[in-house]
């Protein structure tokens, strides 16, 4: 079978590899279509993974062979499903820290989302596996993990109604976390220094836009609150200067939640006597859960978040090196591979 293969930041060819077999209880899916995560950007740019390894992770795709003892799907049904597993029972899970679950660390779809074929572990195709309903298009549901990863960090930010919610990047992240910040009935500001981008974020709900490079947040900011600041501050990019910005932004008492790292690794400054007797909140989140999994499953399915517009831009898989550089360029929101449409 064909796979786009990594070698290097300026190489990632298709190759010709061996189809994956399937175990009892697991599945062959006949990949339809993957979609670029940020994720999968930051390992090609920063050469973070061995050459020879097959990225992608945002896969729909037909079921092309069952495994001994699968009930749940059947031949020819359209299935999306995430790459990480948490089994719901251990202690990490328990606490809702699905990510450290061993069983979630240790399940991924073989070889990757760029190949025609994937094998999906058992633990993936038990809990994390969603059979498609016919009128849901692949480019709708095919964001149901990275908005699960969203789901769960409101999850965790525990947002009131009425809260005023300043979201930092505009990109397609930016845009499911608007729609998620609105349907818990707190407004939304948001921020990104591409002006091409505000318009089209009003369009999914933000009350007020704003391109910090060109007036200064700080005053909308303050007049949106009444002088104290945002609640709560979501931020798609993590460096010193979002954090010096973000501190200055929230209230007293409010929580700032970086959805982003650095790859790498960034030392930052701050004032930890300042986060003390201000009593702000630092959280971070990067991935998902079986629940905010069937949640996100759920508001695509019945249309309360609107995902397919996000895609600006389908290509051959032939094309995932063209599709990271336009991202890192900014010329395009959401890359959706086309793999056997
Ligand atoms: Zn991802
Ligand atoms: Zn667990």
């Amino acid at each position: 079978m064909k796979a786009a293969v990594f070698y290097s930041k300026d190489d990632v060819h298709i190759e010709d590899i061996p189809k994956p077999s399937i175990g009892p209880g697991e599945l062959l899916l006949k990949v339809a279509a993957v979609g670029l995560c940020g994720s999968d950007i930051d390992k090609i740019m920063y050469e973070a993974v061995p050459p020879g390894t097959v990225l992608g992770h945002e896969v729909v795709g037909t079921v092309a062979v069952l495994g001994e003892g699968v009930e749940s799907f059947r031949i020819g049904e359209r299935v999306v499903v995430a790459h990480h597993a948490a089994c719901e029972e251990c202690h990490y899970c328990v606490c809702g820290s699905f990510s450290k679950c061993s069983l979630f660390r240790s399940t991924n779809l073989h070889p990757g989302g760029f190949a025609e074929f994937i094998r999906v572990p058992e633990p993936n195709v038990r809990l994390v596996a969603f059979a498609i309903p016919d009128d849901i298009a692949y480019e709708r549901i095919i964001f149901t993990e990275p908005l699960a990863c969203c789901v769960r960090a409101i999850e965790r930010t525990r947002l009131q109604p009425g809260d005023i919610v300043l979201i930092i990047g505009m990109g397609a992240i930016g845009l499911l976390f608007t729609q998620l910040v609105k349907l818990q009935g707190a407004k939304v500001i948001g921020s990104d220094p591409l002006t091409d981008r505000l318009e089209f974020a009003k369009g999914f709900g933000a009350d007020v836009v704003i391109n910090p490079s060109l007036d200064p947040l700080e005053d909308l900011v303050r007049e949106a609150t009444e002088g104290r600041g945002v609640d709560t501050i979501i931020s798609t990019v993590a460096s010193q200067p979002v954090l010096d910005q973000a501190l200055s932004l929230v209230r007293d008492g409010g929580m700032i939640h970086f959805f982003a790292g650095k790859r790498g690794g960034l030392n930052v400054s701050l004032d930890i006597n300042e986060l003390y007797e201000r009593e702000v909140g630092i959280i971070t989140t990067y991935s998902s859960s079986p629940r905010a999994l069937r949640e996100a499953f759920r508001l695509i399915a019945e249309g309360e978040i609107r995902t397919e517009e996000l895609i600006s831009h389908r290509m051959p898989l032939s094309e995932v090196l063209e599709g990271v550089r336009m991202m890192v360029r900014h010329e395009a929101r959401k890359v959706y591979f086309e793999v056997a449409p």
